[in-house]
Parts: C-alpha cells; sequence; structure tokens
C-alpha cells in the first residue's frame, strides 16, 4: 500500500512558505500532533553537524519542532548520538566531545528552548538492546537509551549525500544516527565473519603513507598496526572496524576495499532503523528537509557544493517513503552547475545524483537504493508513495515574531517621543546633509563584461 508524503514548494516566494514555516506547515499536514499526548517524553532527532561543516541544518528548524512539541504539551529534548570512530578527527567520539562540536554548531538551550543531550551517555555504550528477529542481516540493535526511553520521537533529517551511505536520510537518520556507539559497531559490520573489515580489505603495506608510520603507536585503539623493518603491518584479528583508519588507508590505497562492506552496511542501516521503530512502537515522525544538498553527509568537516538545487521539504509516517519521494526528486531535477554532479556527468534530469559524486570510493558500485530496498524486505516501509502538495497557509502571521503585537504607532510612538531615531530638527527638517539631486543615469548603467 502506498505510503503518504507531503511536500511544498521547493521556492518560497511570501512569509508563510519560508523554509522555517514549511517545517511547521508539514509538521502539521502529516498529522505529527496526533503522536504526541500532554506529559509525553519527545526526542527531536537532528544531526548537529561536523566540526566546520556547514551544510547542516540551523538550529532554528528543531527550535520549530521544539515548540510546537510544548504548544502539545509535550516535554521536548533534543538529541544526538556519539559517532563510532576514535580517530583524531573526530570531534563528536565522546558526550563532551559531541556537545562542544554541538554549541560551536549553535545547538544549546538559548537556540532550541530545551537541552541537548547526548542520547548515548559518556562513552557512546548507554543503549537498549532490541532483539531483531525481522532483521535482513541483523539480529539485534542497540538503540541510544535516551532515543529508546523516549514516548515519540520527531526526525529533523538532512537529506543529502553519504560516503559510505551514498544517500543520507530519515533511515540513516534512525539506522546509525539513533544507535549507540556500540550500536554503530553492529551497523558498521565490526568482525563481522563475512562483511568485516577482515575479509573485505586487501592490505598492501608499501602504500601506507610515511606521515602514518610515525603515528603507528597510538595510531589503533585495538592495537592492530604495528611496525616492522620499516613498515606497517596490520593485524585483521585485531580490528574491530571503527573506521579511525579508514580514510587514510583507503585514500592512500594501503586498503583496497570490496564492496561487500559497503553494500552490507547499507543493508544493516535499515534494519537498525526498524529496530528504532520498535523501540518506539512505532510513534517516529518523519521530516525531511533537501535543502543544502551536499554530495558527502554533515559527518564530515567541510560542505562541498550542492549537487542539486533545492529539493524541498517532506514529512511523512514512514521513513522508506519519504527517502524514496527525495531520491525521486533529486534523480528528476538536474544537477547543480559545477558540482560533484557535473565532475561526473550525472548532472542530467534522470541521472543518480549520487552514486558517483558521493562514496568514498565511487568505483565501488554501491547503488543509492540498498537502504530503500532493505527497508521493504524487512518491513520498515513502502517504496510507493503518494505524494501530496501542501499550501501555504497564507498567513504571514502564523509563525511572525510575536513579541510584542502591537501596530507600529501604538508600540513605537511613546519612545520616538523620548529618542527620535530621525533627527527632525537638523537641516530644517532635512534630518542629514545630503545633495538634493544626483545623476543616477549614470550609475544606473551596465558594467563592463570582464574576462574571467
Ligand atoms: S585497524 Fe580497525 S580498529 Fe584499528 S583504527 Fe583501523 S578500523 Fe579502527
Amino acid at each position: 500500500m502506498a505510503s503518504k508524503v507531503w511536500t511544498m514548494d521547493r521556492r518560497s516566494l511570501s512569509p508563510d512558505t519560508g523554509f522555517v514555516p514549511q517545517t511547521g506547515t508539514l509538521f502539521d499536514a502529516a498529522g505529527f500532533d496526533k503522536l504526541v499526548k500532554p506529559g509525553d517524553r519527545v526526542a527531536v532527532k537532528i544531526h548537529c553537524g561536523e566540526w566546520n561543516n556547514t551544510a547542516y541544518l540551523r538550529p532554528v528548524y528543531a527550535r520549530m519542532i521544539v515548540d510546537k512539541i510544548k504548544e502539545l504539551g509535550g516535554i521536548p529534548f533534543v538529541t544526538d548520538t556519539c559517532t563510532m570512530t576514535y580517530s583524531i578527527r573526530s570531534p563528536r567520539s565522546t558526550a563532551p566531545d559531541l556537545m562542544l562540536t554541538a554549541e560551536r554548531n549553535g545547538f544549546n538551550s538559548g537556540t532550541l528552548g530545551v537541552p541537548f543531550i547526548a542520547a548515548d551517555g559518556y562513552a557512546g555504550t548507554d543503549d537498549v538492546v532490541i532483539p531483531l528477529p525481522e532483521g535482513y542481516i541483523l539480529q539485534e540493535a542497540f538503540i541510544a537509551k535516551a532515543i529508546a526511553l523516549a514516548d515519540v520521537m520527531i526526525v529533523v533529517t538532512h537529506f543529502k549525500g553519504h560516503p559510505m551511505g551514498v544517500i543520507g536520510g530519515s533511515i540513516k537518520n534512525l539506522g546509525i544516527g539513533c544507535q549507540s556507539k556500540r550500536g554503530k559497531f553492529n551497523v558498521h559490520l565490526g568482525r563481522h565473519p563475512e562483511y568485516g573489515f577482515a575479509n573485505q580489505v586487501t592490505y598492501h603495506p608499501e602504500k601506507v603513507p610515511e606521515s602514518f608510520l610515525d603515528l603507528i603507536p597510538g595510531a589503533c585503539p585495538h592495537g592492530a598496526y604495528s611496525r616492522n623493518n620499516g613498515t606497517a603491518e596490520w593485524n585483521p584479528a585485531r580490528c574491530d572496524g571503527c573506521l579511525g583508519c579508514l580514510g587514510t588507508m583507503v585514500n592512500s590505497g594501503a586498503w583496497e576495499m570490496s564492496t561487500e562492506n559497503f553494500r552490507a552496511f547499507n543493508a544493516a542501516c535499515a534494519d537498525g532503523a526498524l529496530a528504532v521503530n520498535k523501540a518506539l512502537e512505532g510513534r517516529i515522525g518523519y521530516l525531511n528537509l533537501a535543502l543544502d544538498v551536499s554530495p558527502h553527509c554533515d559527518c564530515v568537516g567541510h560542505a562541498d557544493l550542492p549537487v542539486t538545487p533545492h529539493l524541498g521539504i517532506f514529512s511523512s509516517h514512514d521513513a522508506v517513503a519519504i527517502d524514496m519521494a527525495c531520491l525521486d526528486k533529486a534523480t528528476q531535477t538536474p544537477g547543480m552547475p559545477g558540482s560533484g554532479a557535473e565532475d561526473w556527468g550525472v548532472d542530467g534530469i534522470g541521472d543518480h545524483k549520487f552514486e558517483l559524486p558521493s562514496p568514498l570510493i565511487p568505483e565501488a558500485g554501491v547503488t543509492e537504493e540498498i537502504q530503500l530496498h532493505t527497508g521493504v524486505e524487512n518491513g520498515l516501509g513502502s517504496l510507493e508513495y503518494d505524494l501530496i502538495d501542501v499550501p501555504g497557509s497564507g498567513d504571514p502571521d502564523e509563525y511572525g515574531f510575536s513579541f510584542d503585537r502591537r501596530l507600529s504607532g501604538e508600540k513605537f510612538a511613546s519612545l520616538y517621543a523620548k529618542e527620535n531615531p530621525f533627527p527632525q530638527g537638523r537641516l530644517g527638517g532635512k534630518g542629514f546633509d545630503r545633495k538634493d539631486k544626483v545623476d543616477l543615469e549614470k550609475v544606473a548603467g551596465p558594467l563592463p563584461v570582464r574576462e574571467s
């Protein structure tokens, strides 16, 4: 059966269709108000963005949802989880690191109106184990405890590309983003007898970069690397698959990866998402904001030119259907000139915009659809959807500034009587010293065209 997905015009031509009001309007259109009862603990799951990433969703979108939940009598908190990797460039690996990064990126009680918390505790090991006999590959999952203990969750997802997932949407925000650090090892297939790195990596020690050799004593938290006759030895039996060295090893060619770890990870992501649904008994509302559609995830420390223009904002009760709707929109939309989509020749209508520009190993042939197909196989959701266009409310005040709603005269007349910003008493009432008339034609003409 087709699931409903609600969306609005991807452009905004009036205050009621600004992207923050759209987020509130699409919350209402999907009936998320029916999910929240007075007194419910409501998790608002966001991605707080990596250190120096700039494509992540601004905190004001989460604030819109927080205000909605408060109006309904719910008790919201905004949350994200620790990352799996321990590498030197991991600014979200423990709760203190995560919270420092979140604060630097603007997520705090001042901007959100409620606390931002790490859902999986200090070391990322606070979780609830969910048995998953329905899983396509996972048979259990480890859900971040603050999320598992919530009554309801609203997932505010930035839809974009991802180096391992190819796409990062609602499925991935649950399948990785709501797993504890321990749960992320599970989804990344650490020590899996078939898909773990031990079986998926062909190691080329001669390609290990010189700069890495000096770091070997502290490079791996599990002591998988040692130095022998000037080269780096790697002991796969000691590798938990934390990804700490992945970028260095793959980019240098020292790790030659097969596709299977990446493909299995994407399937496991959909299982992880299903486990979150089980933990919350399906009381989850999804919002995908396909804005600033960067080729890589908010988990990388920079943001490239988007591969497509804004695709719009979407809401649904179905994680598969909402990601499918966003992916279809990306495929149907021309790629952004000058972006990775153009670099890879996938900038036309009908081209898959993420499969080549986004993955860590584009040649691995990992497709955009693995998470989606697995989500159908395990019962998470449906690829079929009815897309419902929602108009703006037409009311510019619905989500407008409302601190003081008096008319301008009522609000400012007494203040201006004390302190008038316009100096009426100067220069015979003209206020400021300016020429009475100038040649505007002289400065209005076109600029000369310059060679680039
Ligand atoms: S060898 Fe394995 S456990 Fe060690 S840093 Fe690399 S990915 Fe992590």
